[in-house]
């Protein structure tokens, strides 16, 4: 039987994904947790009465709304987070990106209890931190990420020694089949119109520039524990295929469904079960699955990811943080999509590689990157 659940993140799309699971397997709810504590969180604790209802950083108004309405259910500040995060025998789901996200994934793991991670740039940003505080606390960790649910649930079973090849699928977004030269012209418009998944802005525009496969090749290194050559990316248009695990006599492992979150967000709390979800059976009318090799030389972003990856360290952290910057400058229009890498690629320059031992560590890097990712955007990009 699943634990009861905390979910940070909770107004997003993981969280309601998640509370859309909890619903339908009957697990409880022990907190619910957002950034801001907009209408969307009070009508949340509305829906979930038992449920703890946590403001990570509301304005002024928020918190009298929330506290005239909630009384003493509602409670404020990211602190809070971290403790009910910690309470034992709890499962978090951690849809909240940035420097809360990541204080709360550490108290998770460092308090042995289960993770189920939807933050990408949790792990990418702050792998070295992470990955300490899961080994001093015992705690579990598990991909929510579908491509990572894929590769995980292919390795049950498995003798880690056995594998030859993590492969992540990428469905290759808007502008698979482009040459460099028609990448130039692409508007923030035709970027953000993802063919397979829907989602955030950020996620959809990296989707289409190959960075976000970049950032899951380095989530898998980490969550998987495998050198950098043996996590490989296959374009598969069609997003069925989630990802595929190649063993070394040849035979390949393959995560196959339609995409749908609730899938890997379902098996992230369940696991070892395996339990009836949302999904009803696998459709196969006129179903055609096509594979090919990624075009390196268009979408660089891949190469770049890769090569901070085996850089290690902060590394990663400044490719996060600099594509991040770059992103909201080509949305803004300030910037063409082709000058995404090259923001990136120049801050990786201008950035010194340093150790990650604290959170501390991963804002400061996360902070430098994003002022010289700004100042050169700034200048010449
Ligand atoms: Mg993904």
């Amino acid at each position: 039987m699943s634990q009861p659940l905390v979910v940070l993140g909770a107004t997003g799309s993981i969280g309601r994904q998640t509370l859309d699971v909890a619903v339908r397997l009957g697990i409880e709810v022990r907190a619910l947790a957002a950034r801001r504590g907009s209408a969307d969180l009070i009508d949340l604790a509305s829906q979930w009465p038992d449920a703890q209802i946590v403001a990570a950083a509301p304005t002024g108004d928020e918190r009298e709304r929330m506290a005239a309405s909630l009384g003493d259910r509602a409670s404020f500040g990211s602190e809070v987070m971290e403790d009910l995060a910690a309470t034992p025998n709890t499962t978090v789901v951690n849809g909240i990106v940035g420097a809360a996200g990541l204080r709360t994934s550490i108290a998770t793991l460092e308090a042995g209890n289960r993770l189920a991670l939807a933050n990408k740039e949790t792990l990418v940003a702050g792998g070295p931190v992470v990955l300490a505080a899961l080994k001093r606390g015992g705690g579990e960790l598990l991909p929510v990420d579908s491509e990572h649910s894929a590769l995980f649930q292919c390795l049950v079973g498995e003798d880690p020694t056995a594998v030859r090849k993590l492969i992540l699928t990428a469905s290759g977004g808007p502008f698979r089949g482009s040459t460099l030269e028609n990448l130039e012209q692409v508007t923030p418009q035709q970027a953000l119109a993802h063919p397979t998944w829907n989602m955030g802005k950020r996620v959809t525009i990296d989707s289409a520039s190959l960075f976000n496969k970049g950032l899951e090749v380095i989530e898998a290194h980490y969550l998987f524990d495998l050198p950098y050559d043996k996590i490989d990316v296959v374009v598969h248009p069609q997003s069925i295929v989630h990802s595929l695990v190649e063993f070394v006599d040849g035979s390949l492992k393959a995560h196959v469904g339609e995409p749908d979150m609730r899938v890997p967000i379902q098996y992230a709390v369940t696991y070892p079960d395996r339990v009836a979800g949302a999904l009803g059976e696998f459709d196969f009318t006129s179903r055609s699955l096509t594979f090919d090799l990624p075009d390196r030389k268009a979408f660089r972003a891949l190469d770049l990811a890769y090569e901070a990856g085996r850089t290690g360290r902060s590394a990663p952290a400044v490719l996060n943080a600099a594509d991040e910057v770059a992103v909201h400058a080509f949305l803004d229009g300030r910037l063409g999509f082709l000058g995404i890498p090259e923001v990136v690629e120049r801050t990786l320059e201008q950035v010194p590689v340093v150790d990650l031992t604290t959170v501390d560590d991963v804002i400061e890097v996360d902070r430098e990157a994003r002022a010289v990712a700004h100042s050169l955007l700034g200048g010449a990009c």
